[in-house]
């Protein structure tokens, strides 16, 4: 029997797995919830701002690099789009701002004189974040004796660092220093309960400019992804949520989306796992692991974007992480203490001329947003506006006259995330990398059902770009491989 293969969600990994089985000959059809692409890689345009909901920087798009490769197969990238990368970094710890050198001397230099006591582990820290930036990463499992040889010796550091730091908190390696504010400063630019190999990843190919942002981020590169999807004979049916899995002799028979559908051989969750397993599974079919992450893993805690446009430029850095100077209530008597705010500048088709398109992240409570959208929409738009206000006030004695400059405001909740895809508890990016969770191993299938696979970042803790992309190839493969048709 030909094989047919229903992927539930358009997001990046939904989308590679398509691309990965249409290359193959397999005819796909994506059902996605949302009424775009993209599902949490997203952008967004008002009034001529765009707003990009995802990309900071996407590790592996060095030239030659593994990673860049895939991200070419799948045209999340072309060979010919230009990554640009940031400078610094602004973190906030105890009152004052450091400006961060994405430049591993200028960087080592900085730490040194906030901590000159802990100048041993400084430059400890320094060489293994130099060792990873020098290394090609490893994308999935080597498949043939090439890759594999390229793997151990061009992706070693990679690979080492995985093995040495994927077990280690953020929290226990910062141990061995003394510097307060080195900690703090550390612990900021990586939650302590986080493992030190996502730490390294994150500063060791930012500063060797092979974890860069892509021009046009998100709004450009799902809009490559899609097309190129389309163009290869996929599918996407959108405004169309799954709603049910019928399964029968171990089987997924049917689908539910806006009607009954049983036209397919495989079915590829590329989704939520929490909605996979409990609404349309309806809790029959355990999957002990993925069951056991999803009550005791921590998640990334759900957060509000207040996305502004300006009409003019201002001083606001591409990345940077400042104390809230004044409480502000995001839900049910939360106050986060601090804020990130980065502004889109560095790329020019993100604000009409000499205008700004900023963004403002906040931690913000899951069930609060959630509860009020469905009881009171009023009162949750109006809450949203409040806040935004609120936040503009405190961006206006940073940069002074920023509240002038308003055009456009446009705010998401934690709400936003589960009402578009289906986010459980509104997290973002799925179970935190804690080294528990890292090491969890995920098993793709779930047991008593045969043709359905699971795929994306809910089965890779960490979540991330790389990771869904690599996820939907690698979910693809087990489905172009299978023999149950
Ligand atoms: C604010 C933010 C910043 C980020 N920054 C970065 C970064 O800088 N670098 C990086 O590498 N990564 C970053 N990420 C993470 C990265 O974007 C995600 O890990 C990745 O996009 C997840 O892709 P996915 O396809 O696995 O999941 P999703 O994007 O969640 O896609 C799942 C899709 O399934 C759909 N769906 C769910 N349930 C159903 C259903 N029942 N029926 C039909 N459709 C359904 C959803 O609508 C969604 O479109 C960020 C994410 C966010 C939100």
């Amino acid at each position: 029997m030909t094989k047919k293969v229903v992927i539930i969600g358009a997001g990046l990994t939904g989308l590679s797995t398509g691309i990965h089985l249409q290359n193959h000959g397999i005819q796909t059809e994506i059902y996605e919830q949302a009424p775009w692409p993209g599902g949490v890689c997203t952008a967004w345009v008002r009034k001529g701002y765009t707003f990009d909901g995802c990309i900071h920087w996407m590790v592996g798009t060095r030239k030659g690099d593994p990673m860049r490769t895939l991200y070419e197969y799948v045209h999340a990238l072309e060979p010919l789009t230009t990554i640009l990368h940031m400078d610094t970094i602004d973190v906030t710890v105890d009152h004052e701002t450091q400006r961060l050198p994405l430049e591993i001397k200028a960087f080592e230099q900085t730490l040194l004189e906030l901590a000159p006591a802990d100048a041993k582990e400084i430059h400890r820290l320094c060489k293994r974040i130099k060792k990873v930036g020098r290394s090609d990463m490893v994308a999935g499992s080597p498949k043939s004796l090439k890759s594999f040889v390229h793997a151990i010796t061009r992706g070693r550091h990679f690979l080492w660092t995985l093995i040495r730091f994927m077990h280690v908190k953020v929290g226990d390696y910062t141990q061995r220093m003394t510097d307060y504010r080195l900690i703090r400063l550390l612990h900021t630019l990586m939650p302590p309960s986080m493992s030190m190999f996502a730490m390294l990843m994150m500063l060791g190919t930012r500063m060797a400019k092979n974890g860069g942002f892509p021009a046009g981020g998100a709004r450009d590169m799902i809009k490559r992804m899609s097309d190129h999807y389309h163009a290869l004979g996929g599918h996407i049916t959108y405004r169309t949520p799954i709603t049910d899995l019928c399964v029968k002799d171990g089987r997924v028979v049917e689908v539910t989306a806006h009607g009954k559908h049983d036209d397919f051989t495989h079915v590829v969750a590329a989704s939520d796992m929490h909605n996979l397993l409990n609404q349309l599974l309806k809790g029959a079919y355990p999957h002990p692991v993925l069951d056991h992450l999803l009550k005791e893993s921590p998640l990334f805690d759900p957060i509000m974007l207040i996305s502004i446009g300006l009409t003019k430029t201002f001083d606001v850095p591409l990345s940077g992480t400042y104390d809230l100077p004044v409480e502000i209530d995001t839900g049910d008597g939360f106050f986060p203490t601090q804020y990130h705010i980065r502004s889109f500048d560095f790329d020019p088709s993100f604000a009409p001329e000499r205008h700004s398109s900023i963004m403002v992240t906040l931690a913000a409570p899951f069930d609060f947003w959630h509860q009020l959208r469905q009881t009171d929409l009023n009162a949750y738009n109006n809450q949203k506006n409040a806040i935004a206000t609120q936040m503009i006030d405190v961006l206006k004695d940073r940069y002074p006259g920023i509240k002038e400059a308003v055009a456009v405001i446009d705010v998401a909740t934690p709400s936003t995330y589960y009402r578009l895809n289906n986010l459980y508890q509104g997290s973002y990016e799925g179970f935190l990398p804690v080294p528990d969770a890292l090491n969890a191993r995920i098993d793709k299938k779930i047991p008593g059902i045969d043709n359905l696979y699971l795929a994306g970042q809910w089965v890779t803790p960490g979540g991330g770009i790389p990771t869904a992309i690599m996820s939907g190839i690698e979910t693809a493969n087990m489905v172009i491989k299978s023999q149950d048709c």
